[in-house]
């Protein structure tokens, strides 16, 4: 029997296959003490949100059911994890490399710590395609636009190879650890997981993504459209790294060596969340500083009566509500309409988009510090390739365009669903008999909008104009 043993720190790689940092521990012969440790003091304002916390609990019981003598345990992550080396003789610490600001630092002080106590301390790649600084333009640059960074990703031989499962392999038994059920990540009281679907964990997230291919030649027409079951769903699972984007881009290879069209789409859209994760790492103050520093001056408005009505889906815009409320209610929101109520927050209301960012982060499942913070600088307009400034998104088109039926707003804003589609998406123009035979009263069951669109969109334009010509 091997005289080795090394912790495997699990963080946000809640899986057994595709993980270099476990794969290369059982492959030393050692035992294995796997660990997970919640360590929100560490974390600080990047905390889970309440439904990552969701997530986050029964993933960590999928991944039990896998490795029973997986460790639980609350606290500061250095203390714990040195406790545990000296108590039980661990050699060595191994863990994937995370991208979350607060996490690599984390990484360095562990790694000068270990340094000092004589315990080898290593990081693996396994959750990103390319490692940030691997990949440069034919300046050596980093890249700072989206498409000649996804070209060079796509032809690029440095892609990760996803590994399968380790061999069999012994863990430490008996380590003290905590209950999941301890942690408080449910909510009680009141529930508001009701409306959360979907399995989780490991072999959940492989079953999704065997789902989707099926679907996968409707992917670009349809992954506009909110009421069609047209994208992946693996988000979430892609937020806990329960699979690997490696273990992606290789399955859509296997069934598409030279991807075009509708492959070539998906593998695009696992390109953002590369592209995010890149921009990340090199900037740590993403999540809360545009990257645009100019944007630093815009004068945003802190209206929290706004700002509530917006979280609550009552803007009077019943795209953005319909969005709100699936968000609320499901902890996802479908892609076109987080770019909707996110332009109809920043742009239409002038509220930061920090403000907006924290709620999102608060309410998705697949909250994402790299994919929020990145998406709602995008669409603000002081992100890397960020959406032009001018570009206003006009809600009633919006809703129009890409809810043509009106399906997906009469099932998020009930209260409007006899409306006729010519009237689904601006009630405020329905004559008043045709509100009266679908039983809406605005004012009373469905609000008036909250601002005109028009005076938004001009109001918006003056500021972001101001903004964008400085340097
Ligand atoms: C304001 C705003 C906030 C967002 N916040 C998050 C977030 O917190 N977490 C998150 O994972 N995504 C976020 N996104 C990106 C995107 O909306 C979601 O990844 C997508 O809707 C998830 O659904 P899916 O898995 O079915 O996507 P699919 O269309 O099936 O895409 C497959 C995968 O590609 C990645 N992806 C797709 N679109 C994007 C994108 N625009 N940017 C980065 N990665 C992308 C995701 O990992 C996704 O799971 C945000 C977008 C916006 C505009």
């Amino acid at each position: 029997m091997s005289d080795k043993t090394f912790i495997v720190w699990f963080r946000n790689d809640l899986r057994i296959c595709d993980h270099p940092a476990l794969f290369k521990a059982v492959q030393v012969g050692a035992k294995i003490i796997p660990i997970f440790i919640y360590d929100a003091g560490s974390m600080g304002e990047w905390d889970y949100g309440a439904a990552q916390k969701y997530w986050l609990h029964h993933s960590l019981i999928a991944l039990k059911k896998d490795l029973p003598n997986l460790v639980l345990r609350r606290g500061n992550t250095m203390v714990n994890l040195l406790e545990i080396a000296k108590k039980y003789g661990a050699q060595s610490i191994y863990t994937l490399r995370n991208y979350e600001p607060w996490a690599a630092d984390l990484e360095r002080d562990l790694n000068e710590i270990c340094n000092d106590e004589g315990i080898e301390f290593k990081r693996f790649a396994g959750n990103l395609l390319i490692e940030p600084e691997k990949l440069k333009n034919k300046s050596g640059n980093d890249f700072q636009i989206y498409t000649p960074f996804f070209k060079a990703v796509f032809a690029s031989d440095l892609v990760r190879k996803p590994i399968g499962a380790p061999p069999a392999f012994e863990t430490v038994e008996g380590i003290e650890g905590d209950n999941i059920d301890d942690w408080g990540f449910l909510p009680k009281k009141p529930d508001w997981s009701g409306g959360f679907t979907g399995d989780i964990g490991e072999k959940a997230a492989h079953k999704r993504l065997e789902d989707f291919l099926p679907r996968i030649e409707n992917y670009s027409n349809g992954r506009d459209i909110p009421s069609q079951n047209s994208t992946s769903f693996l988000a979430p699972h892609l937020r806990f790294g329960e699979i690997s984007p490696a273990q992606i881009w290789a399955k859509i290879h296997e069934i598409c060596p030279n991807p075009i069209d509708n492959y070539y789409k998906f593998l695009a859209e696992i390109g953002w969340r590369e592209f995010s994760y890149h921009l990340l790492s090199r900037h740590p103050k993403m999540p809360y500083r545009p990257l645009k520093s100019q944007f630093e001056n815009f004068p945003w408005e802190h209206d929290e009566t706004s700002f509530k009505s917006w979280q609550k889906g009552q803007t009077g815009y019943p795209i953005v509500d319909a969005g709100m409320r699936q968000l609320w209610q499901t902890g996802y929101m479908h892609n076109r309409v987080r770019m909707i109520v996110a332009s109809f927050l920043v742009k239409h209301l002038m509220i930061p988009w920090q403000e907006g960012a924290k709620w999102f982060w608060d309410c998705l499942l697949d909250g994402d510090l790299a994919n929020n913070s990145a998406g709602w600088q995008w669409v603000a307009g002081c992100g890397s390739d960020a959406a032009p400034y001018f570009r206003i998104f006009n809600p009633i088109m919006q809703g129009q365009k890409f809810d043509a039926s009106g399906e997906y707003v009469r099932k998020w804003v009930p209260e409007l669903a006899k409306l006729p589609n010519e009237y689904i998406h601006f009630p405020k123009d329905a004559p008043i008999e045709v509100l009266k035979s679908a039983g809406v009263v605005l004012g009373r069951n469905y609000p008036l909008p909250m601002i005109d669109h028009k005076f938004a969109r001009d109001r918006a334009l003056e500021g972001l104009k101001e903004v964008s010509a400085q340097n």
